[in-house]
């Protein structure tokens, strides 16, 4: 690990103790940030991103990590800053961060070093808050992050099984800062930085705050007390926010009003290649005696672009990070991968080129106009809107930079592609087979069954099957044993039994196996959430069966690792459960299950050390999927 002693430290990464202030010349902050997430200094880390983007603008900026929120001392470490604090639980939601889907509490948190849980509290933002408000009074309290942004309005909480009022409520923070934040924060700190107090800061994009009067122009949204106990109002609710566009938004709460102002618009290209050309010391502070997981998972990789067309139900990334995709130039992505390149300790494999969906890389929109004023909640199911321009081959070009990049040897892509829309890129479909996949390759159709499809906004089983097809004969023409892995949910709202035998019949058709699979949990401020709380789909009205019973639930993920033997006895009775006795043959063979593809000699899928090569799993990775 790094040496403490090293006064060159002190100015390289920004300022979390006196010593690297005074090292730097500085007797006091601007900014400073609370983080529940270690200080990694690297762009695929919010609050660092943030931090770094400020500190170009001009500002003096600190950042508190993983404080003890029980005490003041952390938080006084750099003495009281002259503008504001700026308070984020993470890269995750912190309720999500420990909890599994059953409830149970995790014993690992990817962003700490070491790998242990138990440095941030529960509800991270609502208690660096308190805390923030006991040690510096009067100053101003900005939230953001993923916790804040999908919690801004009333929301069903799936821990305390509730619905909860806006966070700007519970926590008591002066303004909400959500999406990806720079250019609503860069608002924020200039214009306090210009003596306006904290409550006129009505107007800025990308923000929400609490005010005794709404104003006069916006969608009003049903009150807080009114959805709380009324799934009805809540699901109305949820679908009015997601389609109003560019308006804003108003909530009662009690005798105040939570205001959402419209979101910031995209960023341009060349403001986000300046983000992340940004000096990133791209490495954990040097404070930190052990490894810390999340990085050592994105260490090799290159973001290349942010936000996600798909909407998928279940995915609180692409809320986050919003529908509209924005890419780095290629020049951009290519000068960090040769940034790469010169660290002593790479080893040639860039182990991801990517974003929440990789092969959405340049894909642009033909009139922003409409997009602006769009009510559809993905721009891909149920077809691809006319307004993208998919076809666009930037993505092929961008792998083939990075590629000849010298001293690269492997480039992956382990971020997920959506395989509706590789049918309209053959380019990046070959440079894809040809170049960029190990012995396994990861995707993620969720579900095989196409009326649970439907419910999640995934594209239909039927594509995914031509996929497997394309691949294979891929395989063949180049002699390559590879294989696919699908990534699959259970107990998603309308994941019926009978939905899940259709996935597991799929899933011996082809001769699949699925590796783990996922558990639905119900994350904050998503559809899947709204469908889980209500049981009725938002948009359409219709009904959603909600798998609550543990042993249905038991059975769902039994059918999806059909090859266990220990699946069998689950699956038997799931079966006869639904009238279905007849498809046991079918789905148990009555013998072996199939092989998995891609098994070598050794009876190890062929490749395996790329798996382990290819670290980035992607899910709990910051900006991915
Ligand atoms: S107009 Fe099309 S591309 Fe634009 S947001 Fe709507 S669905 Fe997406």
């Amino acid at each position: 690990m790094n040496d403490r002693s090293d006064s060159h430290q002190l100015t390289t990464f920004i300022p979390t103790s006196r010593a690297e202030m005074t090292a730097r010349g500085w007797t006091e902050l601007d900014v400073l940030f609370v983080s529940g997430d270690a200080y990694v200094d690297h762009p695929s880390f919010g609050i660092p991103l943030l931090a770094r983007w400020l500190e170009s603008l001009g500002y003096r900026v600190g950042i508190v990590a993983q404080p003890d929120w029980r005490c003041a001392d952390d938080f006084l470490v750099m003495g009281r800053p002259r503008l504001c604090v700026a308070i984020s639980s993470g890269a995750m939601d912190s309720m999500v961060n420990h909890y599994t889907a059953a409830r149970k509490k995790r014993r690992d948190d990817a962003y700490t070093p070491g790998g242990q849980s138990g440095a941030r509290p529960n509800r991270a933002v609502i208690a660096y808050t308190a805390a923030v408000r006991g040690a510096f009074k009067g100053l101003p309290v900005i939230i953001g992050g993923i916790e804040a942004s999908l919690r801004r309005l009333a929301h069903y909480d799936y821990w305390s099984d509730q619905v909860r009022r806006s966070i700007l409520v519970d926590s008591k923070a002066d303004l909400l800062v959500y999406g990806m934040g720079e250019q609503a924060l860069e608002a924020v700190v200039r214009r306090l930085a210009g003596g306006e107090p904290v409550t006129g800061l009505t107007d800025i994009r990308g923000t929400a705050y609490l005010t005794n009067s709404a104003p006069a122009d916006a969608e009003v949204l049903p009150a807080f007390s009114a959805l709380e106990n009324d799934v009805t109002v809540y699901a109305q609710a949820f679908a009015q926010a997601e389609q109003v566009g560019e308006k804003t938004l108003v909530q009662p709460h009690g005798k105040r009003f939570v205001v959402v102002n419209p979101p910031t618009p995209p960023m341009k290209e060349g403001v986000l290649d300046a983000l992340y050309q940004l000096p990133f010391a791209r490495r954990p502070h040097f404070s930190y005696q052990q490894p810390i997981p999340a990085f050592e998972q994105i260490r090799w990789s290159v973001t290349s672009h942010r936000g996600c067309q798909g909407g998928c139900a279940f995915c609180a990334i692409a809320r986050h990070q919003g529908r509209r995709v924005q890419s780095r130039s290629e020049e951009s992505v290519v000068a960090e991968v040769k940034q790469l390149q010169r660290d002593p300790e790479f080893r040639g494999t860039i182990s991801d080129v990517g974003g929440p969906t990789a092969n959405m890389y340049g894909i642009e929109v033909h009139e922003d106009r409409r997009c602006r004023e769009c009510s559809r909640t993905s721009c891909l199911v149920p077809t691809i809107c006319r307004n993208l321009n998919v076809r666009t081959s930037r993505g092929a070009q961008l792998l083939k930079q990075v590629r000849q990049v010298e001293g690269v040897k492997h480039v992956f892509v382990a971020s997920g592609v959506r395989y509706d829309l590789l049918e309209q890129q053959k380019d990046y479909l070959n440079a894809l087979l040809e170049h960029h996949v190990g012995g396994l390759l990861k995707v993620a159709p969720e579900a095989l069954s196409d009326r649970l499809l439907a419910v999640m906004r995934k594209p239909p089983a039927a594509l995914f099957g031509r996929f497997v097809e394309t691949f294979r004969a891929d395989n063949r023409r180049r002699g390559k044993r590879r294989g696919i892995v699908p990534y699959l949910m259970a107990g998603h709202p309308g994941s019926t039994l009978e939905d899940m035998i259709d996935t597991a019949l799929f899933l011996r058709r082809f001769n699949l196996r699925v590796e783990q699979v996922q558990e639905f949990t119900p994350t904050p401020g998503t559809l899947a959430t709204c469908m889980y709380h209500t049981g009725i789909d938002p948009f359409s009205g219709d009904a959603v069966e909600v798998c609550h019973s543990e042993r249905q639930r038991r059975w769902q993920k039994a059918l999806l690792l059909y090859h266990l033997p220990a699946s069998r006895k689950p699956i038997l009775e799931a079966l006869h459960f639904c009238g279905r006795d007849h498809d046991a043959a079918t789905l148990l063979g009555g013998g072996k299950p199939p092989a998995p593809e891609g098994k070598g000699r050794t009876g190890r899928p062929a490749e395996a050390a790329s798996r382990r090569r290819r670290t980035a799993g992607r899910r709990g990775v910051p900006g991915r999927r």
